[in-house]
């Protein structure tokens, strides 16, 4: 089978699959081990047509494939792969760029550094910060923060890049109570610890309070890093940044915002005030695959100081003057030098929705997360448990009943709902208590969805308080 037939088998079976995904349940048939039984088979010692092995792969992987692309998924802030976006994906892997050079990928390469500057402008940070095209917010957060570390150091006279870490004197990392794992994970792969920080306590929607953030920096002495949120991953709420980013910078430490989804607030007109002042930090990290619906992976990397970014993540480019217009390396910002190119996608989805369209799926968005808890708290034992100002919700079910009884039927509902599979919500734990988790990040997900939603959600747990004979 020759390429055309065979992009054109992949396309087809694609818009099909896209335009049925609302039809169908809004989870995976198959689970882990019934995907792996699906496709154990020894290493094949023999090729086979493109065709088949197309086909074969659609049969087996389809079974167990969730659907974060669907209307009603709200389980994780995952986006939804806008079809803009994916046939822009598509096109990248045909055309087979290695996105790691200006001269051997000058389209690439072009098109990130306008891509660059169009997210900078939709999510106002300083127009002088520099962008990494990365594979999501985690490697943001690591690409950022490895900038954060070389400068902080930079400042008591340590090259941590050429000397590491050995001897360096010592980092203070500042970060909240409730601030996202990866995060953690971050610090982790930098050599910072994930447990060699100081903690912050948060309020009731996790966001660090500032008097216990001033008072972390009051023991602060030489360099220091600290790392605030835009959207907690539960309640979706923002630190209060025009308070605590003078803090932070008063004691000359770098400020990192991890704002994987909520820094899109930014984009909004009706939901800016709830990152005020998020563009005063030095380096921002955020995601194009879960707000901007762009394909599975794409996250930025922003930072203020374009040659501490560059320093961080290159040998040869710290010592290089800064690039003239249309001579930007991608490589120069981000771990990786072979890669995808990334910008496309990044280009084709804010092409596609333009500024407006942008503002507009966050409000969509954060409007709808907003209808459902109303329609939720409408129902008697069922409690919202967090102010929605953003995207995220979250729901216990037996309000009235004891603690445990009430982590029980939560759990059961959570199950419900998901083999019933109208909707999909996952569970989380919320200051030690089980919680059902609903967040907003679908282009498809509006009033109409919502009302579909809801009832399944109410219903489930209908269902669950009858069988537990709770009247
Ligand atoms: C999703 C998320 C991350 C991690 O982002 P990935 O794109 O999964 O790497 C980090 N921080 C927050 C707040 C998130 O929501």
């Amino acid at each position: 089978m020759n390429a055309g037939a065979l992009f054109q088998r992949a396309a087809t079976y694609a818009a099909e699959f896209r335009r049925s995904v609302a039809d169908r349940a809004q989870r995976p048939a198959h689970d882990y081990a019934q995907s792996v039984a699906v496709f154990s088979e020894e290493l094949p010692e023999h090729g086979s047509p493109a065709d088949s092995v197309l086909d074969t792969l659609i049969a087996k992987a389809e079974p167990g494939l969730h659907m974060p692309t669907g209307p009603r998924f709200f389980g994780w802030v995952m986006g939804g792969s806008h079809p803009a976006g994916v046939a822009a994906d598509f096109l990248t892997s045909a055309w087979g760029q290695n996105a790691g050079n200006h001269v051997v990928a000058p389209s690439a390469a072009a098109v990130e550094a306008i891509a660059a500057r169009w997210l900078l402008e939709l999510l106002d940070l300083p127009r002088e910060s520099s962008v990494g095209f990365v594979t999501g917010a985690t490697l943001a957060n690591f690409t950022c923060l490895a900038a954060a570390r070389g400068e902080v150091l930079r400042a008591v006279d340590w090259d941590v890049d050429k000397q590491g870490l050995f001897g360096a004197p010592q980092i203070t990392v500042v970060i909240g109570d409730d601030a996202h794992t990866t995060v953690f994970s971050a610090l982790q792969f930098l050599g910072l610890g994930h447990d060699r920080v100081l903690r912050v306590a948060t309020d009731d929607q996790g966001r660090m309070r500032p008097a216990a953030f001033s008072e972390a920096f009051r023991s602060v002495r030489g360099p220091a890093i600290a790392i605030l949120q835009a959207g907690q991953i539960n309640t979706g709420d923002c630190d209060d940044f025009a308070t605590l980013v003078p803090i932070a910078k008063s004691q000359g430490a770098w400020v990192h915002v991890d704002g994987a989804f909520g820094l899109w607030a930014q984009a909004s007109p009706q939901r800016r005030s709830l990152t005020t002042g998020a563009g005063l930090a030095d380096s921002w990290a955020t995601d194009g695959h879960k707000w901007l619906q762009t394909p599975y992976d794409c996250g930025y990397a922003i930072v203020r100081n374009e040659m501490a970014h560059r320093r961080a993540m290159s040998i040869a480019a710290s010592y290089l003057p800064l690039p003239a217009e249309g001579e930007r390396d991608p490589s120069h910002y981000v771990p990786e030098l072979s890669r995808r190119a990334r910008g496309f996608p990044t280009w084709s989805m804010i092409k596609h929705l333009g500024r407006d369209g942008i503002a507009a799926l966050i409000d969509q968005n954060c409007d709808a997360a907003g209808d459902l808890a109303g329609r939720l708290d409408a129902e008697p034992g069922i409690e919202i448990i967090n102010r929605v100002v953003l995207n995220q919700v979250i729901v216990r079910f037996g309000s009235g009943l004891g603690d445990d009884d009430a982590d029980d039927l939560t759990k059961r509902t959570i199950a419900r709902l998901q083999k019933d599979g109208t909707a999909f919500a996952a569970g989380a734990l919320w200051r030690g208590r089980h919680v059902m988790r609903l967040s907003f990040s679908n282009y498809q997900t509006d009033a109409t969805q919502v009302e579909i939603a809801a009832r399944a959600i109410i219903e489930a747990y209908r269902n669950v308080r009858r069988e537990g004979g709770i009247p």
